[in-house]
């Protein structure tokens, strides 16, 4: 594959690139139009799977197109979400237009429309992005077994390629950290430029009907729209670009401080695609923030979230206890008989009725907002282990609140982080205590020390009006 890139030689720039795809069948290609079956990476620049796959069409002299497939099975519980992807992919038909690459949304089953689509538009090979979670990997399993053309994987999320950063799973992010680091000058580059499609698209392809589709998928103008974080390529940019001017500088110390907006509020973008992690860290690493402040951002950025794809690729298991550190599983399994000075059920952690006002405040935050902060979501997260039955009860609830409520939920970073919090995923034993066994613990009072608790709950109630009690119900109506 031949790019053009002018911050390095040709040849290691297609070296860079060729490691970041992996062939899925073993099909060779013999004829036949490109597409990019695009799914975790919903953006047009800096997409490598969409450059990995212009570059094999202009190679051989084919057309480019483009399909994302709204799938049917979304839950009510995800409309949040949903609406988010559509959104998003309203801009990414505008800047697919642009560079005359057609794009098409279908809807149904991912593996049975991508087929479908391919049969129909004489396509001779399949791009797609990579996910390491089990819906996707089941997806791609299934089009693979059937599917007759060649299937192209490319890591367009991570920096630096899962499968090229670690052969295994991660002890911590002190052992990926070392990796990384030894990497990262190779991968860490300008991205080329996406070229404007010469050679014009032969099938016809029915114009989006965004109305139709909006409605078909249940989503009115009013459900469920998480305020806050406006969707698509050119709004997460414009988030990136305000981070980078104005908050960075700072970071390392304001990240930690609830209610005082010193995160970059990118995860979001990160989650969905909308903007490519790697431009994120080239924009971080171009600006005169302080040193500190960007080793710690870009440690966050890099380390901690290709440590959590590294932890899904690796372990299927990625959200069961079973998938906790030994050490952990054990401690746990000491302290299941422990006294619990409260348990709540999953209705009354949702509805924010727990005894804690400050617990309560961060599940209102990421039920108003769509997102709680960083430092929260540890709080929240421990909480739930020590005021539920057991860890299994509390994994599932934390998971379950964080998937339904959080734009950027279902994510690899949200199963790593939740079972760090409940199980020791990533970290050591501690000092052994009721409940948590060995497991780091968190308290009120250490918050209480850390932070202004009665800003941050003040700053949660500017949100919205509504009493404790109809959180829930407010999201659902
Ligand atoms: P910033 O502090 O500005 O960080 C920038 C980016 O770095 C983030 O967007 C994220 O991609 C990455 N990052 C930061 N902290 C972490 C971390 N601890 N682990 C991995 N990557 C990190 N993150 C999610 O993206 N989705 C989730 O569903 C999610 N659930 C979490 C649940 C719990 C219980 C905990 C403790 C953490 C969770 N995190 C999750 C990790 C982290 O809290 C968020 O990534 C971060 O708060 C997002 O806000 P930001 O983009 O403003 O972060």
């Amino acid at each position: 594959m031949q790019i053009k890139s002018s911050a390095r030689d040709v040849e290691t720039t297609i070296v860079i690139l060729d490691s970041r795809i992996r062939n899925l069948n073993n099909v060779p290609y013999t004829a036949g139009e490109v597409l990019y079956w695009m799914s975790r990476d919903q953006r047009v620049q800096d997409n490598w799977a969409l450059i990995a796959a212009q570059e094999f069409a202009s190679e051989h002299g084919v057309s480019l197109c483009v399909s994302y497939v709204l799938d049917n099975h979304h839950s009510a519980a995800q409309d949040r979400q949903m609406r988010f992807i559509f959104e998003g992919l309203r801009e990414v038909e505008q800047g697919l237009l642009a560079l005359g690459i057609p794009f098409a949304v279908l809807r149904g089953d991912p593996e049975t429309q991508t087929e479908n689509f391919a049969r129909l538009n004489d396509i001779g090979v399949i791009f797609t992005d990579f996910s390491p979670l089990r819906t996707s990997r089941s997806i791609k399993e299934k089009l693979v077994a059937t599917c007759e053309i060649p299937i192209y994987e490319v890591d367009a999320h991570n920096i630096i390629p899962c499968w090229i950063a670690s052969p295994k799973q991660e002890v911590g992010a002190y052992t990926l950290r070392s990796k990384i680091a030894k990497l990262e000058f190779r991968y860490l580059d300008e991205f080329p430029a996406l070229a404007h499609q010469e050679k014009s698209w032969t099938k016809t392809l029915e114009p989006i009907d965004w109305d139709r589709l909006r409605s078909e998928i249940g989503l009115t103008q009013a459900s469920h729209k998480a305020r806050w974080f406006a969707s698509g390529e050119s709004h997460a940019h414009a988030a990136l670009a305000d981070f980078a001017s104005c908050r960075l500088h700072g970071y390392s110390v304001t990240r930690n401080i609830p209610g005082q907006h010193g995160q970059s509020e990118l995860s979001p973008y990160l989650h969905f695609g909308q903007i490519a992690p790697q431009r994120v860290a080239l924009a971080v690493l171009n600006t005169n923030a302080p040193a500190p402040d960007k080793d710690s951002f870009l440690d966050e950025l890099i380390v901690r979230r290709e440590l959590a794809d590294n932890f899904c690729h690796y372990n299927a298991n990625y959200d069961a206890l079973t998938a906790a550190p030994m050490w952990a599983q054990q401690s746990l399994a000491e302290h299941a008989g422990d006294v619990r000075d409260f348990v709540y059920t999953r209705e009354e952690f949702e509805n924010a009725l727990t005894h804690d006002p400050l617990w309560n405040a961060a599940q209102r935050e990421m039920v108003f907002r769509g997102k709680m902060h960083g430092y929260m979501r540890m709080y929240w997260a421990k909480k739930i282990l020590e005021w539920t039955e057991n860890a299994e009860s509390a994994l599932e609830i934390a998971i379950f609140l964080n998937d339904k409520y959080s734009l950027d939920g279902c994510d690899p970073n949200g199963y790593s982080n939740i079972l760090w919090s409940v199980a020791g995923l990533h970290d050591r034993p501690w000092f052994e205590r009721p409940v948590y066994g060995k497991i780091r613990y968190m308290n009120y009072n250490g918050c209480k020390r850390k932070f202004d608790i009665d800003a941050y709950i003040r700053y949660v109630d500017s949100f919205e009006g509504e009493p404790a009690g109809q959180i829930a119900m407010a999201f659902e109506s």
